[in-house]
């Protein structure tokens, strides 16, 4: 059997836990099995590096940003692999060029365009366990890439991917995917198997536990994917497939919180057609991930155009409408806001879904600012002190706890 396994950041946060790691490969790769491993960069070394850089300037160039925080991921990866050695298991570790991942040219954000197994294949055929660092790759020119933050995940899925892995097992500090954050409800409760449409949503709302692009490649390469604890291996995780009939029968399967987005409000702008394209055109051509959207009835030939962005991209938004500002009466932004998500895919066939929310949140006095549904999810916005008190009334208010 070929397994690719991913240890994320606290499962190689020090010496000890790096040992901890090389004994979980160990006893995979002694039982006869071809092993490929991820490393994450230790914890919150990554972050560490991006203050490093941003010591200097607030916009550092991204082509040394990448070079500078890949570094991270190349540590684990060797150290990981003279801790299997001592313990007599030959091992090699690979940064992302050695192990063929090539990339888009967009620094910190870049996408996997192609994965060259060969490296990788012709060591396994040696029988030593392939290390791979984490989080990167190169681009055409040869520079090194990063493919954003949490970006091991996808390295992991991509590779099992692409060398048709047997199982794709994802290692983190909790034992699988909960129905909500258990740092924010201790009551959540650990969920056996999700779905990739499920899964994606809630790791794009906010639910860091897996990175949200490598949830949809698994999608598309049909890579099935565990979530487990590098702390109690021996405990069955999380199971992140292809929907089956069952799932729909649960109507909320978990609440994501993200406190990471900010809220732009564009006050008395021209009420015409072409100046919502216009707008988030410019916005576009900066990269920014423009989310909620809200443009209210227009009066005296002007309107209100309220959406948000993430918050590391706030700057970046207020640099493109300085200009912009000319032509509206007034701009706002808040950083102060919470995005509070229930996802399932049961709401497909039920309806009352969002009024319980609404309701839920009227209770605990919560105001809503902004509203977003789709087949399978409701976002709300609130004011960010109330994030964590919104997730647990909700938890409790659809009996996720039970
Ligand atoms: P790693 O460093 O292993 O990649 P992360 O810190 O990226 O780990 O992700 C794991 C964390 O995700 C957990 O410690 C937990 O606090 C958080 N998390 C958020 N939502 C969930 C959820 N629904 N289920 C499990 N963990 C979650
Ligand atoms: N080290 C990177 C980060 O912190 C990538 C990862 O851990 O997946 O975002
Ligand atoms: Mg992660």
């Amino acid at each position: 059997m070929l397994i690719v396994q991913k240890f994320g950041g606290t499962s190689v946060g020090g010496l000890e836990r790096i040992e901890n790691v090389a004994n979980i490969v160990k006893k995979y790769k002694e039982k006869g099995n071809n092993v490929v491993v991820v490393v994450s960069a230790m914890a919150g070394e990554t972050n560490k590096l991006l203050e490093y850089a941003n010591h200097f300037s607030k916009t550092p160039p991204q082509r040394e940003v990448d070079l500078l925080v890949s570094s991270g991921e190349r540590v684990t990866s060797a150290l990981l692999s003279i801790a299997l050695q001592a313990k007599g298991i030959e091992a090699i570790a690979l940064t992302g060029r050695q192990a063929g991942i090539k990339t888009t040219s967009d620094h910190t954000k870049a996408r996997i365009m192609d994965i060259n197994p060969d490296n990788m294949q012709k060591y396994l055929k040696e029988k030593k366990v392939v290390i791979v660092a984490g989080f990167q790759g190169i681009n055409e020119e040869g520079e090194v890439t990063t493919l954003g933050r949490g970006g091991s995940d996808l390295t992991a899925v991509a590779i099992a991917g692409a060398l048709k892995a047997d199982k794709c097992e994802i290692y983190t500090d909790v034992d699988g995917i909960y129905t909500t954050d258990p740092r924010i409800e201790p009551k959540a409760r650990k969920i056996d198997i999700i779905s990739y449409d499920e899964m994606l949503e809630l790791a794009s709302l906010g639910a860091k536990v897996m990175q949200s692009r490598s949830v949809e490649l698994a999608k598309k390469l049909n890579v099935d994917i565990e979530v487990k604890s590098s702390f109690d291996p021996e405990i069955k995780g999380t199971l992140i497939t292809k929907e089956t009939e069952d799932m729909e029968k649960v109507l909320v399967s978990g609440i994501a919180l993200d406190k990471n987005q900010a809220r732009v409000s564009i006050f008395g702008v021209e009420d015409r057609p072409g100046i919502s394209a216009e707008i988030f055109n410019k916005l576009a051509d900066k990269n920014i991930n423009v989310d909620m959207i809200i443009q209210n009835v227009g009066k005296d030939n002007k309107a209100n155009l309220t959406f948000t962005v993430p918050e590391t991209e706030l700057e970046l938004t207020k640099e493109v409408l300085k200009e912009y500002k000319n032509n509206a009466e007034n701009v706002e932004y808040d950083n102060e806001i919470a995005k509070v998500s229930l996802v399932g895919v049961g709401m497909k066939s039920h309806s009352g879904v969002a009024a319980k929310a609404f309701d839920t949140l009227a209770q605990e006095n919560i105001n809503i600012l902004m509203i977003s549904t789709s087949e399978i999810k409701i976002s709300m916005v609130i004011d960010e002190k109330y994030g964590e008190l919104a997730v647990r009334a909700l938890h409790k208010a659809y009996e996720l706890d039970k």
